[in-house]
């Protein structure tokens, strides 16, 4: 054992900038971040199609999320669209101490949460290359009624104003792109 402590990395950014697509290449290439361990949230919204119980949420019913709250088991947790996330305050603490990297996706309000914890972590805001292409990014998913998207417009807007808070920006152009600076930073 080295006795390094990982790095505890948070990456948040604007619904539709594409957070979850850099996951996803982690996820699907392991080897171009070795190392690193993604964080699985707990969530009350149910599992889309493809969704994993354990892989990519742990899924709980109400009553078990009040009941995780009440063991202060989350190292944070937030409200998103109706339903609750948050983030296993023990595996995220037994992996930086095995000395992984550990990868939090999660939204705004958690990264200020995580930050105000006092546990060291490096917050990176993925931006979108410009407000336009947010837009179309959000547009594109074409699932949502007007006043759903007109809501989410106005989420993103008041999240592009935070990336101030943040301790690095990253513009998402190419998932690959972003990747590397993530494993950059997380050397650094
Ligand atoms: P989705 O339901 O689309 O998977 O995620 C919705 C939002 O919840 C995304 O912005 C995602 O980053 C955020 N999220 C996922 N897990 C967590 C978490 O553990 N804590 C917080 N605060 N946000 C999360």
């Amino acid at each position: 054992m080295s006795g390094r402590l990982g790095r505890l990395l948070v990456l948040s950014g604007p619904s539709g900038v594409g957070k979850s697509t850099v996951v996803r290449h982690l996820r699907d290439f392991p080897t171009e971040w070795p190392g690193l361990w993604l964080s699985v949230s707990a969530t009350t919204r149910a599992p889309r199609a493809g969704e994993i119980d354990g892989t990519h949420y742990t899924f709980l019913s109400d009553a078990q999320f009040d009941e995780a709250i009440s063991r202060n088991a989350f190292l944070e947790w937030a409200n998103f669209a109706g339903y609750r996330y948050g983030t296993p305050r023990d595996l995220v603490a037994e992996e930086l101490s095995a000395g992984r990297d550990v990868l939090l996706e999660i939204d705004l309000q958690g990264a200020r949460q995580v930050r105000a914890s006092g546990i060291g972590a490096t917050l990176v805001f993925l931006a979108p290359p410009s407000w336009e292409e947010l837009v179309r990014r959000l547009l594109g998913r074409g699932t949502e009624d007007e006043g759903v998207i007109e809501r989410r417009l106005a989420h993103a807007r008041e999240e592009l104003a935070a990336q101030d808070e943040f301790d690095h920006v990253i513009v998402n152009s190419e998932v690959g792109e972003v990747v590397s600076a993530l494993v950059a930073l997380a050397q650094s």
